[in-house]
C-alpha cells in the first residue's frame, strides 16, 4: 500500500520548525510514496503583512512554494512532493483568499476553520467560560459555509475544537445535537466532489482519536462520500507519516475501498486491495 501524508507544515509556517527538505527526508525514511507540504495561510490576516503574529503570508507562502519546487526536483523519481496549502478561514475574507490562491499552481488545498468570526483560535479559548454547545453550533455553521466554498480539495480536521475541549475539560462532547449540521457539511462536500480529511494528529494527543473519528467518517461514507485524504498535520519532521497507517485503517473500517491524493487538484485513488503492513 502506498503511504501518503497529505498534511504537513514546514518552517514556513509560524508554528513549525523543520525545513521542507527535512520533511521530505523523513518521508523517504518512513517509506512514504507522497507528501503534501501544506503551510498555513490564514486569509483574514494576509493584509496585516509582517504585523501579524503569523508573519507575512506574502513572504512565507512564496518561500514555501520555492522550497517545495526545489524538493520536487531533488526527490523526483523517489518521492512525490505536492504543492499544498492549508487555507484557514477562507470564508472570512474572500478577496484575500483569492489573493492567496494566486501564489502558485497548487496541487492540493486544505480548507480549515481554526477560529470563528470575531474569535481567537480554539486553542486560546477558555472552555470554562464559553457555552460549549453554542460554540460548536457556530463552528459547524461556519463549516457548512466553508464546505460551500469553491476553491479547495479537502476539508481539514473536522472536530478541531474537540481536541482542546478534551485536553482541558476532560470530556468528549456529545455531537448528537449537531448531526444535522454535520450531515449538511458532508452532503455539500459530496455534491461538490470534495474530500474529507482524516487528520491523525489526535491519535497522539489526549483526544486519542482521529479528527474526525471513525463514526463520522463512516457517516460520510454512508451518505455517499467518495474521497478521503489522510494527513498527520506534522509540525516537525519526526511526526511525518506517523499514524498514516491507522488513518488508512479508519477509512477502510468506515467502508472505503480507497483513499485519495490530489495532484493538480485532481483526485487519484489509492485502492486498498492487496495491501499489507
Ligand atoms: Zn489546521
Ligand atoms: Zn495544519
Amino acid at each position: 500500500m502506498k503511504l501518503c501524508d497529505m498534511h504537513t507544515h514546514s518552517d514556513n509556517s509560524f508554528d513549525a520548525k523543520s525545513t521542507v527538505d527535512e520533511l521530505c527526508q523523513a518521508a523517504l525514511g518512513n517509506g512514504l510514496y507522497a507528501i503534501a507540504i501544506t503551510d498555513h495561510c490564514e486569509a483574514e490576516y494576509i493584509n496585516m503583512g509582517e504585523d501579524c503574529e503569523f508573519g507575512s503570508f506574502d513572504r512565507l507562502i512564496p518561500q514555501s512554494v520555492r522550497d517545495i519546487n526545489s524538493a520536487k526536483e531533488k526527490y523526483k523519481d523517489r518521492l512525490l512532493v505536492l504543492r499544498g496549502l492549508e487555507l484557514g478561514e477562507p470564508i472570512h475574507d474572500p478577496a484575500q483568499t483569492k489573493h492567496a490562491l494566486e501564489y502558485a499552481d497548487f496541487d492540493f488545498i486544505l480548507a480549515s476553520v481554526h477560529n470563528l468570526r470575531g474569535y481567537e483560535d480554539f486553542y486560546y479559548l477558555d472552555y470554562k467560560t464559553v457555552d460549549v454547545n453554542e460554540l460548536l453550533r457556530r463552528y459547524f455553521d461556519e463549516l457548512i459555509e466553508t464546505s460551500n466554498f469553491e476553491h479547495f480539495d479537502s476539508l481539514s480536521h473536522l472536530t478541531y475544537p474537540l481536541r482542546y475541549i478534551v485536553e482541558r475539560e476532560g470530556y468528549y462532547p456529545d455531537l448528537t445535537p449537531f448531526q444535522e449540521q454535520i450531515d449538511e457539511i458532508f452532503k455539500t462536500l459530496i455534491k461538490n466532489k470534495k474530500a474529507l480529511e482524516i487528520n491523525v494528529s489526535g491519535l497522539f494527543k489526549p483526544i486519542g482519536r482521529t479528527l474526525p473519528d471513525i463514526e463520522l467518517v463512516r457517516r460520510f461514507r454512508e451518505l455517499g462520500g467518495e474521497y478521503v485524504t489522510v494527513g498527520t498535520d506534522a509540525h516537525s519532521a519526526d511526526m511525518v507519516g506517523k499514524g498514516i497507517e491507522q488513518g488508512i485503517e479508519v477509512a477502510r473500517a468506515a467502508g472505503f475501498t480507497h483513499y485519495t491524493i490530489f495532484r493538480e487538484h485532481k483526485p487519484e485513488l489509492l485502492v486498498f486491495d492487496n495491501y499489507s503492513w
